[in-house]
């Protein structure tokens, strides 16, 4: 079977920046498994991945727009700790996230994570550094991909919109 819209995909892969960092990879006998055609995975990896069949090994490079989006420097910010609410500054610390507006464009959402709380550079109080920029954001990526099975997605996964176990039994 190939994959193809409505099929259950299980691989396995690793992932490295152009400049050949390891940044994240299938752990042994824990192939990912997704449903093809939802937008589980990057869209430039479900492209990909597209008509290959079991035992096949697929590498690909990725483009940033095709994986985590391009890098917005408008999304870099330091911020006073003041302009955070007075319940809120108790929780702010590195890797705590939120979802804020974008600084720029008004009808977009962003997930922002802090990276780090230090003194401000002017005046006193502190400063917050955070980015709603994903981590990968802006980076070319190389997947290796091996396909372990392809299979028919069943009934349930696809009322649910997502991959379940292997037999595709999982309960949730
Ligand atoms: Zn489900």
């Amino acid at each position: 079977m190939q994959i193809a819209k409505d099929t259950v995909v299980s691989f396995h892969y690793s992932v490295a920046t152009a400049e050949g960092e390891l940044v994240d990879r299938s752990q042994e006998g824990q192939p990912m498994t997704y449903l093809h055609g939802q937008s589980q995975i990057i869209p430039g990896l479900e492209e990909a991945l597209a008509g290959h069949g079991a035992g096949e090994s697929i590498t690909a490079t990725i483009p940033p727009e095709k994986a985590y989006g391009s890098h917005d420097p408008e999304l870099d910010l330091r911020v006073p700790m003041s302009a955070f609410p007075p319940e809120a500054q108790q929780h702010i610390a590195p890797g705590f996230r939120f979802e804020a507006q974008h600084p720029a464009k008004e009808e977009e959402k962003v997930v922002f994570t802090v990276h780090g709380v230090g003194a401000a550079a002017t005046g006193d109080g502190q400063e917050v550094a955070l980015s709603g920029n994903h981590p990968l954001a802006g980076q070319t990526l190389l997947f290796k991909v091996e396909v372990v099975e392809v299979r028919a997605a069943t009934r349930d996964e696809l009322a649910h919109g997502h991959a379940h176990g292997p037999g595709g039994h999982h309960h949730h």
